[in-house]
C-alpha cells in the first residue's frame, strides 16, 4: 500500500502563516498582531534546522503575500529539498467572489513559480475554505493535489465530472494533528500535545494508515517558539522508532496514488 513496502507513511507539512495572516484581516504586523513575524525571521529557519537534524522531507504550505514579502526565506526553503506549495494570497479566511478567488489563486500561483522556478503542485486552503471554483481553477493551473478537506483519513482521487485528469485529495485532521487547536484554544502545554499526536501515531501506524501532521512556524498559535519546535522533534524521534515508516512529501504521496488508482477511493466533484 505505501512507498518501499511501508506500514506507514509519515507526512510533515508546514504552514508558513506569517504575515499574510494578519494582512489578510487588515491588521498592521504590530505588538499583538506581529506573531506571524515570527515565522519568517525565526520560526522557518529553526524548524529547517530541526528537519534537517532528524534527515526528513517536508511540504511547506507558503501564501502569496508571505513568498512577496520573505522570498529569501522561501528560497531557503527550496535549497533544503523541500516542497512548496500554494497556500492562499493574504491567507483568505472568508469565502470570495468567484472571479476574485480566481484571480488570488492565479496570483499566488504565478508568485511561486517565478520564485521557486518550478509551479507548485500542490494547494492547501487557509483557513480549509473552498467554492466549487476553487478545484476548477486549480485543475486548470495544472495543480495535481489538493490537502484541504476533512472527510477522510486516507489520500483518495478526485474525478471531474467533465472528464479531466483527475486530482488527488490530500485530507488534513484540523484539530488533533494540528497545533493551532492545542495552542489557540484549549491552551495545552506542549508535553502533552507531544504526547497526543504521538498516541494519533500508534494507532495508525498499528492500522497501516496515513499519517499527516500540520503545524505553523509562527509565534501566538504556532510551534515556531523553543519548546512547541521540541515537541515536533520529539515526535520525530518516537516516530522513528519504527523502522517500518516512510517520510514523504505531499508531492511524492500524490504521485505514488496516481500510479495506482485502483487502490484508492475516488470520489467525483
Ligand atoms: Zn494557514
Amino acid at each position: 500500500m505505501w512507498p518501499n513496502g511501508a506500514r506507514c507513511v509519515v507526512a510533515i507539512t508546514v504552514d508558513f502563516d506569517g504575515r499574510s495572516n494578519e494582512a489578510g484581516k487588515g491588521l498592521a504586523p504590530l505588538g499583538i498582531h506581529a506573531a506571524g513575524r515570527y515565522s519568517a525571521r525565526r520560526g522557518v529557519h529553526r524548524h529547517l534546522r530541526l528537519l534537517e537534524r532528524q534527515g526528513i522531507p517536508a511540504t511547506f504550505f507558503v501564501p502569496g503575500y508571505d513568498a512577496r514579502t520573505a522570498p529569501e526565506v522561501v528560497r531557503d526553503i527550496v535549497q533544503a529539498g523541500h516542497e512548496i506549495g500554494a497556500h492562499g494570497y493574504k491567507h483568505e479566511g472568508m469565502l470570495l467572489p468567484s472571479d476574485e478567488e480566481e484571480r488570488r489563486l492565479i496570483l499566488s500561483h504565478q508568485i511561486l513559480g517565478d520564485l521557486v522556478g518550478s509551479a507548485p503542485v500542490g494547494w492547501r486552503s487557509p483557513s480549509g475554505q473552498k467554492t466549487s471554483t476553487t478545484l476548477r481553477v486549480l485543475r486548470s493551473l495544472g495543480y495535481l493535489y489538493d490537502s484541504s478537506d476533512k472527510d477522510f483519513d486516507m489520500p483518495y482521487l478526485l474525478n471531474f465530472s467533465d472528464g479531466r485528469d483527475p486530482m488527488v485529495e490530500i485530507p488534513n485532521n484540523t484539530l488533533s494533528l494540528n497545533d493551532t487547536p492545542w495552542y489557540n484554544v484549549s491552551m495545552t502545554p506542549s508535553s502533552e500535545v507531544e504526547a497526543q499526536w504521538k498516541a494519533e501515531f500508534d494507532e495508525i501506524h498499528a492500522n497501516r494508515g496515513f499519517f499527516l501532521l500540520t503545524y505553523h512556524p509562527r509565534a501566538g498559535f504556532g510551534s515556531g517558539t523553543p519548546a512547541r519546535a521540541a515537541a515536533i522533534s520529539g515526535l520525530i524521534d518516537h516516530i522513528k522508532l519504527h523502522r517500518d515508516v516512510a517520510f514523504v512529501t505531499l508531492a511524492q504521496l500524490c504521485d505514488w496514488v496516481r500510479g495506482r488508482p485502483e487502490e484508492y477511493e475516488e470520489v467525483t466533484v
